[in-house]
């Protein structure tokens, strides 16, 4: 039942965000798992629907509960996790399930479920990425030049995934992951 359940997975600026926005908008039977996170909404994000904007207590409170099917801290900084409940829910009823996570995240997914496919969305290069993470100007220089550093260390977990799919261009690279949540 697991193998409903597709991990999402590659550095940030990727343009895994707009790969999903794009999958869910064409394939209403595939479904979003929504992350909780202790980071600050952006302008125009909303709670519940974006993520389940959370302070560190109360996310914490969430994890010592064990109701976290997997969580990380991303860029050094806040913390990231998925919800479990609303994952057993999913799958229980057979819905085709995402979760657009980071890669230790994905790694505890795969840990605790085996069957799940993970998908790392790669960019068609290095220096693609470098421009679409300083042209999408929601980041501070410090913030962006962390991230960098970390996307460095997530380009190289890409073997550690099922399937690599180049976001080349946006409905390409979708229906591409579209045929392998559904193969
Ligand atoms: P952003 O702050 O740009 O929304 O997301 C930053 C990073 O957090 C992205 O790489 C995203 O994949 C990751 N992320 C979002 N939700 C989760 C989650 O539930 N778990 C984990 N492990 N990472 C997440």
């Amino acid at each position: 039942m697991s193998s409903r359940l597709t991990v999402i997975a590659g550095p940030t600026a990727v343009g895994k965000g707009t790969v999903v926005a794009h999958i869910l908008a064409h394939h209403p039977e595939i479904k979003l798992s929504v992350s909780a996170t202790t980071r600050q909404p952006r302008p125009g994000e909303v709670d519940g629907k974006n993520y389940f904007f959370l302070t560190h207590e109360n996310f914490d409170q969430l994890i010592e509960a064990g109701d976290m099917l997997e969580y990380a801290t991303v860029h050094g900084t806040n913390k990231y996790g998925t919800p479990k409940q609303p994952i057993i829910d999913a799958l229980a009823r057979n819905e085709q399930i995402i979760l657009e996570i980071d890669i230790q995240g994905a790694r505890q997914v795969k840990a605790a479920m085996p069957d799940a496919k993970l998908i790392f969305i790669a960019p068609p290069s290095w220096e693609e990425l470098v421009r679409r993470l300083t042209g999408r100007g929601t980041e501070s220089a410090e913030e962006q030049a962390q991230r960098l550093v970390t996307a460095r260390e997530e380009l190289a977990a890409q073997s550690e995934f099922d399937y690599v799919v180049i976001n080349d261009e946006v409905a390409r690279c979708a229906s591409e992951v579209v045929d392998l949540i559904q193969a």
